[in-house]
C-alpha cells in the first residue's frame, strides 16, 4: 500500500499542496482527476520524492520512506509519463533492458531476458529489435510502459499517459493500464479520461486548488457528488 498524509508542497510564495491525503490499499486503482493546475501531477511527484514535501509523510506499507535514499523509492515506484522519453537510438529492448541493468545489476543477457518478458506483455515483441522512431506512438507509450514493469515495481503511477496520443491510439494503452490493474498491480493515475476512472479505479480523487476535495468509490463520485465543484468540473469534462 502507498500512503500520503498532510502532504504540503510549496513553490516559493506559491501553495501548491495544501494538506493532501492518499491511501493507496495494495492491489487497487486510484484515479486523480481535476481542472488543469489543481496539484495532480505535483502530487505524484511528492509521492516518489521528485520534490520533497514541505510537510507530511510518504508511507509504503506502512513504514515512512522519507528518511531513505529517494533512489530506492523511484525503484519501487514505476512512472509513466505524457512524453515518453525512449532514447532514439537505442532498440525497443534496448530501452526495456537499461533499467535492469544499471539498477538492478543484472547482465546484459538477463536483462534482455527480462525486457522481452515485459514487451510480450505488452504486445511488442515483434518490434523489439528496432528503433523507437519506427513506432506510432501508442506502442512507444506500451515501450514507456514496459520499461517502467521491467523494474518490478510496487506501484506505479501514470501521469496523464495518454494525452499525447492520437485519439484512435488511445483505447490500447488505456487497455493495457485496465489489464494491468485487473491483475493486481498497485497504480495512482492521473488521467483525463473519465471513461477509465469511472470504470476501472477502485477509488477516484478529485483535486482542486491543491487540496482532495472529494474522494470515493468512481459510482458515488460520478453519480453523486457532494460538492459544487466536482459537479461543475463533471459538467465540463463529460
Ligand atoms: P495539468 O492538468 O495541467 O497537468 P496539474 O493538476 O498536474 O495540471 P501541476 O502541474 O501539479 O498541476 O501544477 C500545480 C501548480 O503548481 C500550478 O500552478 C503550477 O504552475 C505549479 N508548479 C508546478 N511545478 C512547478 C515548479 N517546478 N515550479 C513552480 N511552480 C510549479
Ligand atoms: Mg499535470
Amino acid at each position: 500500500s502507498l500512503t500520503g498524509t498532510d502532504l504540503h508542497l510549496s513553490f516559493g510564495e506559491h501553495h501548491v499542496l495544501r494538506g493532501v491525503d492518499i491511501q493507496v490499499d495494495a492491489g487497487t486503482t486510484t484515479t486523480v482527476i481535476g481542472p488543469s493546475g489543481s496539484g495532480k501531477s505535483t502530487l505524484l511527484r511528492v509521492l516518489n520524492r521528485l520534490h520533497e514535501p514541505d510537510k507530511g509523510d510518504i508511507l509504503l506499507d506502512g513504514r515512512s520512506v522519507l528518511k531513505d535514499n529517494p533512489d530506492e523509492l523511484r525503484r519501487r515506484i514505476g512512472m509513466v509519463f505524457q512524453h515518453f522519453n525512449l532514447f532514439p537510438h537505442k532498440t525497443v529492448v534496448e530501452n526495456v533492458a537499461l533499467g535492469p541493468r544499471k539498477l538492478k545489476g543484472l547482465s546484459k543477457e538477463e536483462a534482455r531476458e527480462v525486457a522481452l518478458k515485459q514487451l510480450e506483455i505488452v504486445g511488442l515483441t515483434q518490434k523489439a529489435d528496432v528503433r523507437p522512431a519506427r513506432l506510432s506512438g501508442g506502442q512507444q507509450q506500451r515501450v514507456a510502459i514496459a520499461r517502467a514493469l521491467a523494474m518490478t515495481p510496487e506501484v506505479m503511477f501514470f501521469d496523464e499517459a495518454t494525452s499525447a496520443l492520437d485519439p484512435e491510439l488511445v483505447k490500447g494503452v488505456l487497455a493495457l493500464m485496465a489489464d494491468l490493474a485487473s491483475e493486481g498491480m498497485t497504480m495512482v493515475v492521473v488521467t483525463h479520461e473519465m471513461g477509465f476512472a469511472r470504470n476501472v479505479s477502485d477509488n477516484v480523487l478529485f483535486m482542486d486548488h491543491g487540496a482532495v476535495v472529494e474522494t470515493g468509490d468512481p459510482g458515488q463520485l460520478f453519480d453523486d457528488a457532494k460538492s459544487d465543484r466536482l459537479r461543475t468540473f463533471l459538467s465540463q469534462v463529460l
